[in-house]
């Protein structure tokens, strides 16, 4: 049972379609891949006995015999996936279609560095599929998202802020060092957009922000990622309009990102004498309605709508999500709604929704998952 293959090919696109939910019978197999009713049934008869997928005898019947019912296979395989923060990482194990078998919270210092940090993970990953994967049960694929801008073509994080020794890493290929299989590596704003769309149905273009320690976007086009060349979405050196000056980490004065991220906030809020280690203290002052962190909050939200404000006019999304620890803070999304409302185009704004991100803070994983269970299942 314990199989590789047949995940790939035609196999992989029908395994696909049963697990995300877009096909429950061979008719649905057929209609959606356009194969013939004797192929589809030969491949689903392979995919059976490899032990990936699995048919019922019930189903949704419209008159007449009723037709099976396919699913994936509980032995078709997981998916390890992990979400690299500044200090913490989350990561768990999740089923072919997605769905999360455990997902734990660990501390991790980025700072240790590629290596560590990655072993670390795989390390994670080892003890898990120990304790809650039965034997036969393949490990099909391994994902991470790193906090950094990710070369798609050779899965290295360039440049990134704030991950000292990670820049042109070949984070892809220290993972499959360990594990021959599918790896994904992606920026973590890119992940959540992916985890988010999936709960905006209907909406086929979104922009996704991650408001943490740093400032990321995530960008779903015509309901797929939209990469670029790696870094589309990356709002967080675009300039701001400043009466003060203040250099960035990447040398340039007067980004985003030394305004508004909470690494930002929580340097202001160190020179107001106020101690804070983590984005989520930074909500818990403003809870508190401590005025200093409510001002900032609320005036870093401003800086993100204002060059918001720009990306709507010219590519006018259905939704704004925004999500990240920060995003729990109300003023942020209230003063990013503000700025947007004031200055974009009504046809811009008319039907866009502004809104906290829906899927939660495990949005990055369900997002691997997504793009790994792809992965897996395309040559
Ligand atoms: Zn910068």
């Amino acid at each position: 049972m314990n199989q590789r293959l047949p995940v790939r090919g035609p196999q992989g696109d029908l395994l696909r379609l049963v697990a995300t939910g877009k096909a429950e019978s061979r008719a649905e197999l057929a209609r959606l891949s356009g194969l013939a009713a004797s192929s589809i049934s030969l491949r689903v008869e392979e995919l059976i006995d490899a032990g990936l997928l699995a048919e019922e005898g019930s189903g949704t019947s419209r008159g007449g015999r009723r037709p099976r019912r396919l699913r994936l296979s509980p032995a078709a395989g997981v998916l390890a996936v992990a979400d690299l923060g500044a200090h913490h990482v989350r990561l768990g194990l999740l089923d072919l279609s997605g769905s999360p078998l455990v997902i734990q919270e660990r501390p991790c210092e980025i700072a240790d560095g590629p290596r560590a940090t990655l072993d670390r993970v795989a390390d994670a990953f080892d003890a898990l599929l120990a304790e809650h994967v039965p034997a036969g049960v393949p490990l099909r694929g391994v994902g991470t998202g790193v906090p950094g801008p990710v070369d798609p073509a050779t899965l290295r994080v360039v440049t990134p802020s704030r991950m000292p020794g990670w820049n042109d890493f070949p984070v892809a290929d220290h993972l499959a060092t360990r594990y021959d299989l599918p790896v994904l590596v992606e920026n973590d704003a890119n992940l959540m957009a992916v985890g988010e769309a999936r709960h905006w149905p209907g909406s086929e273009n979104l922009m996704v922000v991650k408001a943490g320690t740093g400032i990321g976007c995530g960008v779903v086009v015509n309901g797929r990622l939209h990469r670029g060349r790696g870094a589309a979405g990356d709002i967080s050196h675009v300039r701001v309009r400043s009466d003060s000056s203040i250099l960035c980490a990447c040398g340039h004065p007067d980004c985003l990102e030394a305004y508004a991220s909470g690494a930002a906030l929580a340097g202001a809020l160190a020179e107001a004498g106020i101690e804070v280690t983590r984005p989520a203290d930074i909500v818990t002052l403003v809870n508190d309605a401590v005025p200093e962190a409510t001002s900032l909050v609320r005036n870093a939200g401003r800086r993100i709508g204002e060059v918001l404000t720009v990306l709507v006019n010219f590519f006018n999304p259905d939704v704004v999500a925004v999500g990240g620890s920060l995003s729990a803070a109300e003023p942020l999304i209230t003063s990013i709604r503000a700025a947007v409302w004031e200055r974009c185009l009504p046809l811009a704004t008319r039907d866009l929704e502004i809104a906290p991100a829906r899927a939660g803070r495990d949005a990055a994983l369900l997002g691997a998952g997504t793009l790994l269970l792809e992965a897996v299942t395309r040559p």
